[in-house]
């Protein structure tokens, strides 16, 4: 730099990345509308209400062997203990089962465990012979039964509301008598990516053209269950078609989500357009990098939010900033992403003034366990492909200008 700054002059003029979540956040109001389906169906949603057990669990009783019920007050003080096999609990079976004083019963895990026996013999340490078991160690009371209640009570909580019902959550609720469950209803999205250069790909390119690879990028990011999408595809950088389709989006979309078209460039039209159909543009400007043209903001109930059209920004910015934002809408409560900790596997220069993400690899680890992060490139935000081959990113806090090889730094791990 000519006047020896190494600082970006304009960095002051925005807004930090966590004034900008927070900001972003402010304006994702959580979805309202919910509707109850059948446990099946419900999976992958966003749960909408608290959940507690319905019942004890486990509801009763069992064993948690395959082996022998006994009662530990038929037992003297003999050295090896003699009893005869009076009956079966299998698991299944409804656990009323009645044996004369001074017997066992086969039992089987999960099964009930019948009044009065009150401990289970493993089958291992048991010798059987002639319909009747003998065993030297004396079992204390309770050993390998799971009694009724002990894991949770009916009425405990298991869940709360704002989860994504994944394969955890599912078994929770299964075990818990959830037949249905109440879920917000899906988010409708609407995306589309702004460009008269961009094609499809397997389509011939012509000059000047290239191929749309943000549209692609999204459809992978909104492949969830939560999220009713309408792609809108790209669209010329045409304002009454750009804004066409922005206002039929606004009408009919929970959250609008484009690409491109947000910069400061004469075929930006997006700031503008937005306004015009009576957006209130929240953020127009962030202090990171990749993503400085990044906006956001409400037109109505819907929730808009413009990705800079630089594949690698549009991929940083939606984790870091609109990611966040979509899943507060859908319902979810949030979970910050903790950062792992890594250290540089080389030394960094920068310009300070916006906090950056940086494309990374692992490059083997520290003495102590710790990744060591090789950076890919110092000018990346176009290079997709490069992301590809990424295993993260790095966060470069916003005033540093130099670090040594071995400093700790923040890693987001793809
Ligand atoms: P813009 O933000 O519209 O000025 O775009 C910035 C850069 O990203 C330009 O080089 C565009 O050609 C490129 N770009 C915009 N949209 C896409 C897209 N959907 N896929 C790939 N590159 C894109
Ligand atoms: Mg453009």
């Amino acid at each position: 730099m000519a006047d020896g700054c190494a600082c970006d002059r304009h960095a002051h003029m925005y807004l930090t990345v966590s004034d900008a979540l927070d900001r972003g956040l402010s304006v994702a109001d959580p979805l309202t509308g919910t509707e109850t389906l059948p446990l099946t169906q419900a999976i992958g949603r966003v749960l909408a209400e608290d959940c507690a057990s319905k019942l004890d669990m486990p509801a009763f009783d069992n064993s948690a062997m395959d082996g022998y019920a006994i009662r530990t007050s038929d037992l003297g003080a003999e050295p090896v203990f003699d009893l005869p096999v009076a009956g079966r609990v299998a698991a299944g079976d409804s656990g009323t089962h009645t044996a004369p004083k001074g017997s066992a019963l086969r039992i089987f895990t999960g099964a009930p465990v019948p009044p009065e026996f009150d401990a289970v013999l493993m089958q291992e340490d048991c010798d059987v012979l002639n319909g009747r078991i003998q065993f030297s160690h004396r079992p204390k009371p309770g050993q390998h039964i799971r009694r009724a209640g002990e894991d949770l009570k009916a009425g405990a909580p298991i869940l709360r509301r704002g989860c994504e019902i994944g394969a955890r959550e599912a078994a929770a609720l299964a075990a818990s008598g959830y037949g249905e469950v109440e879920v917000y209803r899906k988010l409708k999205v609407t995306i589309f990516s702004t460009g008269s250069e961009l094609r499809q790909p397997g389509e011939p390119l012509e000059p000047g053209q290239i191929y749309n690879s943000n549209r692609y990028m999204l459809l992978a990011l909104l492949n969830k269950p939560w999220v009713e999408l309408t792609d809108r595809g790209p669209v010329a950088d045409k304002p009454a078609l750009l804004e066409q389709v922005l206002r039929e989006a606004c009408e009919t979309s929970d959250l609008i989500i484009t690409t491109g078209g947000v910069s400061v460039g004469d075929e930006d039209h997006m700031p503008r357009l937005f306004s015009a159909i009576g957006g209130q543009t929240e953020v127009m400007k962030v202090a990171m990098k990749p993503g400085k043209p990044i906006m956001f903001g409400r037109c109505g109930d819907a929730l808009y939010v413009g990705l800079p059209g630089n594949p690698v920004s549009a991929y940083v910015t939606w984790q870091i900033i609109g990611a966040q934002m979509m899943a507060r809408r859908a319902g979810l409560h949030r979970v910050e992403r903790t950062p792992e900790h890594a250290v540089l596997a080389e030394p960094l220069q920068r310009r300070a003034g916006r906090q950056e993400y940086r494309p990374v690899r692992i490059d083997g680890t520290a003495p102590d366990g710790t990744p060591r992060l090789r950076l890919m490139a110092a000018s990346y935000s176009g290079r997709v492909a490069l992301l590809a081959q990424a295993d993260g990113l790095a966060v470069i806090p916003a005033e540093t200008e130099v670090l040594p090889a071995g400093h700790r730094l923040d890693f987001l791990r793809f």
